[in-house]
């Protein structure tokens, strides 16, 4: 049975004093829900927001990594640095770490392997670009990324797998995937996993949609049958946003 998720992507957003007061703050406003709510605060503050919320349901999750255990790669952060933090979730695949930082399907099949064997779960992204959409070829866009990161793993390895479709043209551009357009594409992804693998795994997985989510439209979303979730940007910056966010799931 596939798990409800709601995710906050904070980006390089808030500072040690502003990750102290938004976690404070949702906490406090958090609705009673059966989703896991995760947020995925700046490397420098995931320790602080781990210990803050330990006792609460958010999980802290980090918005990237580096794919090797250790070495000369200054400025990276590895997979067993993040786990003794506290954290055991990471987002790969984020189309800003895609466009802004040049990170392509051979770059991230190596962290997902990296983050799966160290045993964590990844929270992989993906999702067409503008062109794509108008082109036609979204289907095929996705199919391709799906199969270039992840068709190579082993059965077990999908328990350790989140799937987050975010359509690059909806992404912080207050565009959103119509409640229709993201269902269709989830029901897409569900089937291309069924083929490759089975339906167990297809129907197991939980996949999540991200791009310009709100309050005003989660419901809509989250009501669609295959969409189990939201990965949110903007919006997990402010605590009644967010806390709105989780109670509409
Ligand atoms: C994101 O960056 O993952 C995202 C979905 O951002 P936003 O909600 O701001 O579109």
């Amino acid at each position: 049975m596939r798990k409800k998720i709601v995710a906050g992507n904070w980006k390089m957003n808030n500072d040690l004093a502003q990750t102290d007061l938004l976690l404070t703050e949702l906490m406090q406003r958090m609705p009673s829900t059966d989703a896991e709510v995760m947020v995925a605060p700046t490397f420098v503050n995931l320790r602080y927001a781990y210990e803050l919320t330990r006792k609460s349901n958010i999980e802290v999750m980090a918005q990237n990594m580096h794919f090797a255990d250790s070495g000369a790669f200054t400025g990276e952060i590895s997979a067993e640095m993040l786990k003794t933090v506290g954290v055991n979730t990471v987002i790969l695949g984020h189309s800003e770490r895609r466009s802004i930082f040049g990170e392509d399907d051979a770059l991230l099949t190596k962290k997902v392997d990296t983050a799966l064997a160290k045993g964590m779960k990844a929270m992989f992204c993906f999702g067409e670009e503008l062109a794509d959409r108008k082109a036609g070829s979204y289907f095929s866009v996705v199919e391709t990324q799906l199969s270039n990161v992840l068709f190579h793993l082993k059965e077990k390895d999908w328990q350790q797998v989140i799937l987050a479709y975010e359509p690059v043209w909806a992404i912080g551009t207050g565009e959103t995937a119509t409640p229709e357009q993201a269902q269709e594409m989830h029901a897409f992804i569900r089937k291309t996993i069924a083929e490759k693998y089975n339906e167990t795994i297809a129907g197991n997985v939980s996949i999540l949609y991200g791009g310009s989510v709100k309050p005003a439209n989660a419901k809509e979303i989250f009501a669609q049958p295959d969409v189990d979730g939201g990965l949110v940007g903007g919006a997990s910056l402010k605590a009644d946003d967010f806390a709105a966010i989780i109670a509409a799931i």
